[in-house]
């Protein structure tokens, strides 16, 4: 039994049985068998489902959102955005993948020689509650397409929104079986993992969790693509745009209540600007409307769970012991729900948590470079390596910067954010492969070298 909660104040919203081992069992069976039928479609045909998903989405949009705000606490704008980015990611595959699957050519010694993008198959995918519809659908879109089934084993406190997310595949006539939600217990996923119907594993997560499906993974030699957290560092050099770059930082820190794994952790500020830059930033967050989710109006919601909140105040009270200063907030607001007081943090330095942990919720930390050399060294002195900003004008040197930053992407005078076009992914313990672009929708694809005398 997995139970819903609002994290708004504390209520369960439903309780919901686990799958038994023989529903687990049927569902692997149909889904096999639907998805051997689905590759034989041109994917000119079944790009059509894609279309019909982001109609779905669309129509369904202020339900969606709804339930999002209510499972996990997100403020309901932008829970709406996440629905819109969904259908449009959708849209975009739509249209995109016929020409990213399209055969290559390649010259050899042959007469004909190139690649075609066959399905692997029926493809697991293990996804968390931050983006409860998003995480999903950035994978589910490309993968669809490319010709593979889908299992969804999705976090046990977003129940509602898994469910919402099959009958919205049914609607969108995704053809029986194909995609099926499971819910499964944790110890149970390594059989899913195991199964000889699963071919291959998406993971977005921690990186503890990452860890261990890798493992499992790897143990049956199965592809992965994993997605796991992050400690962002936000670069701030004095020649930056001090009102433009604090104005980003508050919307990069603290959408999504911060618990976004490409949200801004670390701001990395050069030392003559790190006074006038922490009180633009923090005048930026003190303007952060906190309340009910459900308003329109709100930006700061609940965090998703209680102990995930309780975590963050742990990490909160070990930075500040370690050396860190509040510069606002850092406590839990009393009250129903599990609300935590938007916080920023100065005097942040390697050692403590606030540095070397990736603090998942609305907490900000401060961290002076001597100059740009030093910002580098210390943006790279991380575990993680999934997304960096840059902030300068100069943007020769932002190039370089961005050269020698260990991340997956940098973005120069801007936040990070995923767009479907771009690819998306993480080194180090943020995880390997890309979703979304062209390079995503290839990962769960068997690039055949077709050779012709
Ligand atoms: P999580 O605890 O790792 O859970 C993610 C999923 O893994 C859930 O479905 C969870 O199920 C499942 N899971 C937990 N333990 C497992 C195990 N031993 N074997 C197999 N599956 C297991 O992560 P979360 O707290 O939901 O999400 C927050 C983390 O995700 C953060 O670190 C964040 O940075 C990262 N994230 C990364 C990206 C990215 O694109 N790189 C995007 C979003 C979030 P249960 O819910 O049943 O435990």
């Amino acid at each position: 039994m997995i139970g819903s909660i609002n994290p708004t104040n504390g209520a369960v919203l439903a309780e919901y049985d686990l799958h038994d081992p023989g529903e687990v069992d049927a569902a692997l069976n149909s889904a096999a068998i639907a998805q051997a039928a689905w590759r034989k479609k041109p994917v000119e045909k079944r790009v059509e489902l894609l279309s019909a998903m982001a109609r779905e989405l669309r129509a369904g949009k202020d339900h969606f959102a709804q339930l999002i705000t209510e499972e996990m606490g997100k403020p309901v704008t932008e829970a709406a955005g996440e629905i819109e980015k969904c259908a449009v990611t959708c849209e975009y595959y739509n249209e995109a993948a016929p020409r990213f699957l399209a055969e290559e050519t390649i010259a050899s010694n042959a007469t004909h020689s190139g690649v075609v993008f066959d399905p692997l198959g029926v493809v697991l995918a293990i996804m968390p509650w931050n983006y409860p519809f998003w995480q999903f659908f950035r994978f589910a879109a490309p993968a669809l397409a490319a010709g593979n089934g889908v299992i969804l084993k999705h976090a046990s406190n977003v129940p509602a929104c898994a469910e919402a997310i099959e009958a919205l595949m049914t609607r969108a006539g995704c053809p029986e079986g194909l995609m099926r939600n499971l819910r499964v217990s944790v110890p149970k996923v390594a059989d899913l993992i195991a199964d000889d119907r699963i071919a291959a594993v998406t993971l977005t997560g921690s990186t503890e969790v990452g860890q261990t499906v890798a493992a499992q993974a790897g143990a049956s030699l199965k592809k992965q693509v994993l997605e796991l957290g992050g400690s962002d560092p936000f670069i701030v050099l004095a020649d930056a745009d001090l009102g433009a770059a604090a104005e980003t930082a508050v919307k990069a820190r603290f959408i999504n209540v911060g618990q976004s794994c490409v949200n801004a952790k670390r701001f990395i500020v050069e030392k003559s600007v790190a006074e006038e830059f922490t009180k633009l930033f923090a005048a930026g967050i003190a303007r952060l409307k906190v309340g009910n989710p459900m308003d329109a109006e709100t930006q700061i919601g609940p965090m998703a769970r209680a102990n995930l909140r309780a975590e963050l105040h742990d990490q909160v009270e070990r930075s500040v012991a370690a050396g860190a200063r509040i510069v606002m907030g850092g406590a839990p607001i009393d009250g129903p729900g599990y609300f935590y007081a938007p916080t920023l943090l100065d005097k942040v330095t390697p050692g403590q948590a606030a540095f070397g942990e990736e603090l998942f919720g609305p907490v900000a930390s401060i961290i002076e470079a001597a100059d740009a050399q030093e910002a580098v060294m210390l943006a790279n002195a991380s575990e993680f390596g999934l997304g960096a900003a840059v902030w300068t004008r100069d943007l020769g040197r932002a190039r370089d910067i961005a050269r020698a930053i260990d991340a997956g992407a940098v973005f120069i005078n801007g936040m990070v954010a995923s767009d479907a076009r771009l690819p998306f992914g993480g080194i180090k313990k943020s995880g390997y492969g890309r979703e979304l672009g062209s390079y995503g929708i290839r990962e769960f694809t068997n690039i055949k070298t077709l050779w012709i005398g």
